[in-house]
C-alpha cells in the first residue's frame, strides 16, 4: 500500500496585509493553505482616504483575494467569516456552519473602530476601515457640497460646508488635508455659489499634538502644512457628544453634517474566541515568536496582537509590522528562520494633501515636497498588483496638475428633501 505523506494544514484567518505576507510566503510550498476573508478582496487601508475624497476608485486600491493566489496550487480561498475556534479538537467555525480543521492557525483578522465605548457615536461619525466606509464617507461629502451649493439659508449652508475629522493621528491628518483640498480647491470651480473660503475643515485632537508617533518637530511641520491647507486644528479638545449635524467639543459647539471618526480602533474579536488575554484594546498577547500563550500551534499578527518590542512596549499597529511578522511566522510553519521576532522599522510616513508628507526614518525627519515624493513611491511601490501601480500613478499626475477628483460619483439615491432644520442648540454635556 502506498503510504501517502501527510502534509501539514495551515489556516490563515484574514487577508490582510499579515495573512497576505503569510500566505505568500507559504504559497508552493509543502504545506496545505486556507485561507479565510469574509471579503473576496485584499484592501491596501493606507490608500483608503484617497478614495473618501474621490481621488482614487475602490478597485485602484483593493485586489481580488482568489486573483492573487491563482497560481497557487496549495492555497484555497475561502469567502467566509470565523465566528469562533475550538482549540481542544483544532477547527474553527464559520458564520456558513462549515468547520475547518487545522495543524497550524494564523489569526491576521485586524482591527475595528473604536468609539471609546459611545457607540451611538458611530451613526453620525462615520470610521474609515473599509471600502464601503470609504464610500459612505465620498458620497457624504460629495452630496454636503451639492446641497450647500443650492441652500439659502445661511446656517444650514455653513453646516454643509463645515467638516469635521475627530482624531490627529496619520489617518485623521490625511483625511483632513485632503478634504481641505477637495472642498476649498479642487471642486469650487465647478460650483457656482461655493468659493474656497466657504468651506471649513476642523481637526479635532484630544492630545496636545498631532501624529503622536511622530517626532514633536514634524507634528508640528504637520500642522504648520494643514494650516496652509486652510484646515482648523484644536488640539487638546477631547470631545464631549457627537450628534445629529454637531460635535460638541470644549472649545465650541460645531454644526456640521459631515463627522469623520479617525480617533479609535480596537482589535478583531479573536481574543474572545480564543478565551485568552488581551489588552485594553482587545488585542490578544502574544509570545516573542507570535504563539498565543498556551497554544504552540496558533499565532496572532498584526492589528490583532499585541507583540513586545525589543526595549519593552508593544509594537505598533502598522502595515509593516503585519507583513513582517506574517513572513515570519510562515517560516516558523517551515521550520526555518529566527526563534524571535524582530521588526525592522523603515520609518513612520504621513501626507497632508497633494505636495506635503511627513516622514520619520529613525531619527531623520523629512517634510514638504520631497517627503511626499518619497510617500508617493512608497505607496505605490507596495500596491498589490501591476494596474493599481499604474492606475494610481496616472490618476495621481492627473490630480496634481489639475486639481480634478476622478472619482467624484455620488452613488445610491438620492433625496432631493432638504436637511433637517438645525436644532438651535444641542443640549451640552457637561465636561
Ligand atoms: C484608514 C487607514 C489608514 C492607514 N494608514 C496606514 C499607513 O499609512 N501606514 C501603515 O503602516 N499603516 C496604516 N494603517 C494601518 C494598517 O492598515 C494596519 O496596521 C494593517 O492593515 C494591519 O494588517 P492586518 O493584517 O493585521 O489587518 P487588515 O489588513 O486589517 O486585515 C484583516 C483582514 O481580516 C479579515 N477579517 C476580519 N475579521 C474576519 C473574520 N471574522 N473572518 C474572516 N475574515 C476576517 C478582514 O476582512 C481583512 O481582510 C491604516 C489603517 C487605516 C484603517
Amino acid at each position: 500500500m502506498l503510504n501517502k505523506k501527510i502534509r501539514p494544514r495551515v489556516v490563515i484567518v484574514g487577508a490582510g496585509f499579515g495573512g497576505l505576507a503569510a500566505a505568500k510566503r507559504l504559497a508552493g510550498r509543502d504545506v496545505d493553505v486556507i485561507l479565510v476573508d469574509r471579503r473576496n478582496h485584499h484592501l491596501f487601508q493606507p490608500l483608503l482616504y484617497q478614495v473618501a475624497t474621490a481621488a482614487l476608485s475602490p478597485a485602484d486600491i483593493a485586489g481580488p483575494i482568489r486573483a492573487i493566489f491563482s497560481g497557487s496550487r496549495n492555497i484555497r480561498v475561502v469567502l467566509d467569516e470565523v465566528v469562533g475556534i475550538s482549540t481542544v479538537d483544532g477547527w474553527v467555525k464559520l458564520k456558513s456552519g462549515a468547520k475547518l480543521d487545522y495543524d497550524w492557525l494564523i489569526l491576521a483578522t485586524g482591527s475595528r473602530h473604536s468609539y471609546f465605548g459611545n457607540e451611538d457615536w458611530s451613526t453620525h461619525a462615520l470610521g474609515l476601515k473599509s471600502i464601503e466606509d470609504a464610500l459612505a464617507i465620498r458620497r457624504k461629502i460629495l452630496l454636503a457640497l451639492e446641497h450647500a451649493e443650492s441652500e439659502t439659508d445661511p446656517r444650514r449652508r455653513n453646516a454643509l460646508l463645515t467638516f469635521v475629522v475627530i482624531g490627529g493621528g496619520p489617518t485623521g491628518v490625511e483625511m483632513a488635508g485632503a478634504i481641505a483640498e477637495l472642498a476649498r480647491r479642487s471642486v469650487s470651480r465647478d460650483f457656482r455659489t461655493i468659493t474656497p473660503e466657504c468651506s471649513r475643515v476642523v481637526l479635532i485632537e484630544a492630545g496636545d499634538r498631532l501624529l503622536p508617533s511622530f517626532p514633536a518637530r514634524l507634528s508640528e511641520a504637520a500642522r504648520s502644512s494643514l494650516e496652509d491647507l486652510g484646515v482648523e486644528v484644536r488640539l487638546g479638545s477631547p470631545i464631549r457628544d457627537v450628534g445629529e449635524g454637531y460635535v460638541d467639543s470644549p472649545h465650541e459647539l460645531i454644526f456640521s453634517q459631515t463627522v469623520v471618526w479617525a480617533a479609535g480602533v480596537a482589535a478583531s474579536p479573536a481574543a474572545e474566541w480564543l478565551g485568552t488575554e488581551h489588552d485594553p484594546n482587545g488585542r490578544i498577547f502574544v509570545e516573542r515568536d507570535l504563539h498565543v500563550s498556551g497554544h504552540r500551534n496558533i499565532f496572532a499578527i498584526g492589528d490583532t496582537a499585541n507583540a513586545p518590542r525589543r526595549g519593552g512596549g508593544s509594537l505598533p499597529a502598522v502595515a509593516p509590522v503585519a507583513k513582517q511578522q506574517g513572513r515570519f511566522v510562515a517560516d516558523l510553519i517551515l521550520g526555518r528562520g529566527a526563534k524571535e521576532f524582530t521588526y525592522r522599522d523603515f520609518g513612520n510616513l504621513a501626507t497632508i494633501g497633494r505636495s506635503s508628507a511627513v516622514i520619520d526614518m529613525g531619527g531623520i525627519g523629512l517634510t514638504g515636497l520631497f517627503a511626499w515624493f518619497v510617500w508617493s513611491i512608497a505607496h505605490v511601490w507596495f500596491l498589490i498588483g501591476f494596474r493599481s501601480r499604474l492606475a494610481v500613478t496616472v490618476n495621481w499626475l492627473w490630480n496634481y496638475f489639475t486639481y480634478q477628483r476622478s472619482a467624484r460619483l455620488i452613488m445610491g439615491e438620492i433625496t432631493y428633501s432638504r436637511p433637517q432644520p438645525l436644532r438651535a442648540q444641542p443640549e451640552r454635556k457637561s465636561a
